[in-house]
């Protein structure tokens, strides 16, 4: 009796962790955002889209607080196939910032979300490995950044790069002055660039976001893009840009894939309940563009209540 329950706790054993092993390793990489975004409310609706997935295996690394010290953060990047960064606030270590940058060049994924691009303005490879970030201004921290450092004041803008966009049939890099803005929440729509990248493969054309931010003239070295999906900002909304601003895109580093979705606003005092996070399109982009980042493929497939140009769908 007692090896056949050895050899059945052996089994099960062997099953589970064949099962975890086929999982992608994601670490999702929270911990501060800046004063208008809360980190928190982002981190759990990235944690339910990714489990609804099932095809994840989420290690949750929180950093100190913003204005704690940061000298002992060090995870682990190169244990997992891609980092979800939700993370926006103080520099990381000489140490942890050498160790990502070599995770990427080696093949690592990364997928930044929404304000995820506000960070590190002044780190200049995450601003390659990002290709394009927004904002970043040190006030817009609490406490405020760079304190005494009267070189690192200001937020992206044309000295951090171009501003790209959609033009016609392809991407545009403008490097007229300028720095990042986006209009009021709205509903709004999002058309498909590059149908044939994995990510966006099945999507439709064109489909409705809900209640979200179009982040607009978002600036950086922008080498190495692929723009997956724009959205056109409601022209009588204030600070609406009048170009194709990209929602979705891809950069390639070294030999590491990165996937950034602008979406998915949730404000300082939000949860995971607000739209922009519930939409489908966000949910499934989101989910595609993380197995993408780790694997260079996409396995999923487009759920039926993916959201028409017409009507928006939430979960
Ligand atoms: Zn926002």
């Amino acid at each position: 009796m007692l090896r056949i329950v050895t050899l059945f706790t052996l089994l099960l054993s062997f099953t589970t962790s064949t099962m975890a092993a086929d999982k992608i390793k994601v670490m999702h990489l929270n911990g501060q955002s800046n004063k208008y975004h809360s980190w928190k409310g982002t981190g759990d609706a990235i944690n339910q889209h990714l489990k609804s997935a099932d095809i994840f295996e989420v290690d949750v690394v929180t950093s100190p607080a913003g204005g704690e010290d940061m000298g002992k953060f060090s995870p682990k990047f190169s244990d997992c196939d891609v980092i979800v960064l939700n993370y926006d606030g103080a520099e990381w270590s000489e140490k942890t910032k050498k160790a990502f940058v070599k995770y990427v060049r080696n093949g690592g994924g990364v997928v930044t979300i929404h304000g995820a691009n506000n960070s590190f303005a002044y780190w200049s490879e995450f601003n390659e490995i990002i290709g394009l970030g927004g904002w970043g201004g040190p006030g817009l921290y609490d406490p405020p950044l760079y304190q005494g450092e009267a070189d690192k004041q200001a937020s992206r803008n044309e000295d951090w790069g171009p501003r790209v966009y959609w033009q016609g049939c392809g991407l545009v890099h403008d490097d007229s002055p300028g720095s990042t803005k986006h209009p009021p929440k709205h509903d709004f729509i999002i058309t498909n660039r590059t149908p044939d990248h994995p990510i966006m493969h099945g999507l439709p054309e064109m489909w409705l976001q809900s209640h979200d931010e179009v982040y607009s003239d978002l600036r950086g070295p922008g080498k190495n893009l692929t723009i997956l999906a724009t959205a056109y900002a409601d022209q009588k909304l204030k600070n609406a840009s009048p170009h194709n601003e990209p929602m979705l895109f891809t950069v390639s580093y070294g030999k590491g894939r990165v996937f950034q979705t602008t979406l998915g606003h949730v404000g300082a005092r939000d949860d995971a309940t607000v739209l922009a996070v519930r939409n489908v399109g966000f949910i499934t982009t989101l989910q595609r563009g993380v197995e993408w980042a780790a694997t260079g493929d996409v396995t999923q497939a487009i759920p039926e209540d993916f959201p028409t140009a017409y009507e928006a769908t939430v979960r």
